[in-house]
C-alpha cells in the first residue's frame, strides 16, 4: 500500500492470551490485541486512522487541526498530541461541558495546548463547520477531522492493521471490536476481505442501530477499498454488527460493563474503558452467555484503548469500590 502515511505508533501492537477469563466464563478461548497501547499520548486506536489523515493534513499545507467528540473523546487527546508532536495548532469542539476541575481526556487535552469550543451533542457539526469556516477565514490553514476520524483514508489504518494481525499467525475463528463512527471496523472489515479470511469481524454496536452501523461501515470500507484501487464493493449485508448492548445510550455506564471493567481487571490485570472497550466487552460476554460462541474457538477481543476515562470523576465515582 503506497498511501501518503506518518509513522507514529508502535507496531506491531501485541496479541495476548486471556487464559483467566476463558476459564472464568467457560470458554471460548479469549485473546487481547493491544491497541491500547499504540503509543501516542496513552494509546488507542486513533493513532492507526491519524497516521494516514495527518499524512492527508500536511500534505496539504495544514497547519491547525480542527476535530470534534464528547468531552472525554479518545479521538480528540490522540489528535492534540499528534498536533503538538507536529507543530501544529489544535481546536477541539467538544460536546457537553467543562467539569470545575478538569479530568481523564480533558485534562490531557488542557495539558496538550489545545483549544476547546464547547457545544451540546445535537449542534456539535453545525459548531464544527462554523469554527472551520472562521479559522479558514482567519489565515490558520485548518484541516478538519471528522468524527473518530473515520474517513476512507483513515480506515487504511485498520485494513493494515489486520494485515499485521495475519502476520502475528495466531488463528482466530472471531475479532470482536467496538464500533462506533465505524472507521475501525470497516477498516478490519477491508482487510479481512482482501485476505479471503474465513473468521467473523464482530461490532459491537456503542451508539448505533445494526442498519444505521452496518450502512456506514459498508460505506466506508467500500471507499477505502477505491482508494486503494482495488474493486471490492462489501455491502451492509457483509459488515456483522450487534446493537444488543447500547444501553441507556452513549458514555453511560451500567452494570455490564462494569461487570467486564472489573472482570477484566481482577483476572487479567487489563484495563477496558468506560465508553468503548467497557461496553464491547461486556457485549462479549454476554454473547458467550448467550452460546454465540462454542467452547474451542478462538476469539480475539480487540482493544482499542480509552483508559483515560477511567480518570474521569463521573466514571471514577461509579466504578470505585
Ligand atoms: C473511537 C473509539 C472506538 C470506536 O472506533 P470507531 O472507529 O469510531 O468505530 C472504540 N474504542 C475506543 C477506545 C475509541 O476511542
Amino acid at each position: 500500500m503506497n498511501m501518503p502515511r506518518i509513522r507514529f505508533a508502535h507496531l506491531p501492537t501485541a496479541i495476548e492470551a486471556l487464559p483467566n477469563l476463558s476459564a472464568v466464563l467457560g470458554g471460548p478461548q479469549l485473546f487481547v490485541k493491544r491497541d491500547d497501547q499504540t503509543g501516542v499520548a496513552m494509546g488507542g486506536n486513533k493513532a492507526r486512522k491519524l497516521e494516514f489523515v495527518l499524512a492527508e493534513a500536511l500534505a496539504n499545507g495544514a497547519r491547525t487541526l480542527i476535530t470534534v467528540g464528547a468531552a472525554q473523546s479518545n479521538h480528540c487527546r490522540q489528535t492534540a498530541a499528534m498536533a503538538a508532536r507536529l507543530g501544529m495548532r489544535c481546536i477541539l469542539v467538544l460536546s457537553g461541558q467543562p467539569s470545575k476541575q478538569a479530568n481523564g481526556n480533558f485534562l490531557l487535552d488542557q495539558l496538550l495546548g489545545a483549544e476547546v469550543v464547547w457545544t451540546t451533542r445535537t449542534e456539535r457539526e453545525q459548531t464544527l463547520q462554523m469554527v472551520f469556516e472562521q479559522a479558514w477565514a482567519d489565515g490558520a490553514r485548518p484541516f478538519l477531522i471528522p468524527l473518530g476520524a473515520s474517513t476512507p483514508v483513515g480506515a487504511l489504518g485498520y485494513s493494515l492493521a489486520f494485515d499485521e494481525f495475519l502476520a502475528q499467525k495466531m488463528e482466530m475463528d472471531a475479532i470482536v471490536i467496538a464500533s462506533s463512527s465505524g472507521g475501525t471496523q470497516a477498516g478490519l472489515v477491508l482487510g479481512a476481505k482482501r485476505a479471503q479470511w474465513s473468521g467473523r469481524v464482530l461490532g459491537i454496536s456503542i451508539d448505533h442501530t445494526q442498519a444505521e452501523l452496518s450502512a456506514r461501515v459498508a460505506e466506508l470500507a467500500t471507499q477505502a477499498a477505491e482508494r486503494l484501487g482495488e474493486p471490492f464493493s462489501i455491502v451492509a449485508q457483509d459488515v456483522l454488527v450487534e446493537d444488543g448492548f447500547l444501553g441507556a445510550g452513549y458514555g453511560v455506564l451500567d452494570e455490564p460493563e462494569k461487570e467486564a471493567i472489573h472482570l477484566f481487571a481482577k483476572h487479567e490485570g487489563l484495563f477496558l474503558d468506560p465508553v468503548y472497550t467497557g461496553r464491547a466487552a461486556a457485549g462479549l460476554i454476554g454473547l458467550i452467555r448467550a452460546g454465540a460462541f462454542r467452547p474451542k474457538e478462538r476469539v480475539l477481543f480487540w482493544h482499542t484503548g480509552g483508559t483515560p476515562a477511567l480518570f474521569a470523576d463521573e466514571y471514577a465515582a461509579q466504578l470505585q469500590g
